[in-house]
């Protein structure tokens, strides 16, 4: 048994979480997630502080971890002052200025598609979007971020919707698709679906939630023959930081609520967001009325809680 810990980028962390999807177990108090792997016991905590623990802790902790990623034993900056500046970082002015914002929803959600969404802000509606209260929509009720989003769309803010339907999602991901390249080529569409409706307007950029290395995400969408557009930044936190992105973020939110209501109408059976316990029990439910092959039409198979429902049935 040996152990490595390392304080990695929460961006690093929700890319982890995907990539170990399925190998998910119960999440203690204060991480982000647990998964164990026949090398190791990986446990993500919301500090950043990743540990590694089993035979050989050094095979998961390779995938992560860079030079440039800290030991745990230096501390003082958060996480996100550490973030790297590269030529994907805007320049704090994009806040202010007339930007596209992306970002999803339902990524970590058991039940229910994955929805993206890209907005664009000219910079003389940030004020307006501020004052009917568009913020981070992590920060805001179900409830609220509907109603926000009809206000978004009575203010006719250019915008582009995307939903990964359920069959779709475990279509792609059986062929070998990452959440990681399905959730980069979503973005990538709503992107340039916005770009070719809005036309030619003032743009200083294009703003992604940053959800893995802009590497990667360039790296999977070329591997569909498309490219970044001009202008094109990533950054952790973004819907904190742009109204563009907690405008798309909004609108993401409340396309995945709409979408869960639906399925949960058609099923006969509400059906949980997140991926708990709560959602492994419904699972149970679902197959017992239906037969486990529904779950395609509901659910991102995948994920451990597919095999977690078991001891419920
Ligand atoms: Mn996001």
């Amino acid at each position: 048994m040996g152990h490595e810990v390392h304080v990695l980028p929460m961006a690093t962390i929700n890319e982890m979480k995907s990539h170990y999807q399925s190998a998910l177990t119960a999440t203690p108090p204060g991480a982000v997630f647990r998964a164990k792997t026949t090398a190791a016991v990986i446990t993500a905590y919301k500090s950043g502080k990743v540990l590694f623990q089993g035979s050989a802790p050094e095979i998961e902790a390779g995938k992560w971890h860079t030079s440039s990623s800290t030991p745990s034993q230096t501390t003082g900056k958060s996480t996100n002052q550490r973030q790297k500046k590269t030529q994907f970082t805007p320049d704090t002015s994009l806040f202010t200025s007339s930007h596209i914002g992306s970002d999803e929803a339902g990524t970590g959600d058991y039940f229910g598609p994955i929805t993206v969404a890209a907005a664009y802000v000219n910079k003389s509606q940030i004020a307006t979007l501020k004052e009917i209260g568009v913020k981070d929509s992590k920060n805001l009720t179900d409830p609220i971020i509907s109603k926000l989003a009809k206000d978004i769309v009575k203010l006719q803010i250019p915008y582009s919707l995307l939903v990964l339907h359920n069959e779709k999602y475990n279509r792609l991901q059986k062929k070998g698709w990452s959440q990681g390249k399905m959730k980069a080529m979503l973005h990538h569409h709503a992107i340039t679906n916005l770009l070719n409706k809005i036309g030619k307007v003032e743009l200083d950029g294009i703003l992604i939630d940053q959800f893995c290395e802009p590497a990667v995400y360039s790296r999977h969408i070329g591997t569909e023959k498309q490219q970044l557009p001009d202008k094109t930044y990533f950054i952790t936190k973004a819907e904190s930081h742009s109204i563009a992105v907690a405008t798309a973020s909004i609108i993401a939110r409340a396309s995945f609520v709409r979408e869960m209501d639906k399925l949960s109408d058609a099923i006969g059976m509400n059906l949980p967001k997140g991926a708990s316990a709560k959602v492994d029990q419904t699972i149970a439910k679902v197959i017992q009325a239906n037969g486990a092959a529904i779950l395609d039409k509901y659910a991102k198979t995948h994920f451990a809680n597919t095999k977690k429902a078991q001891k419920y049935l």
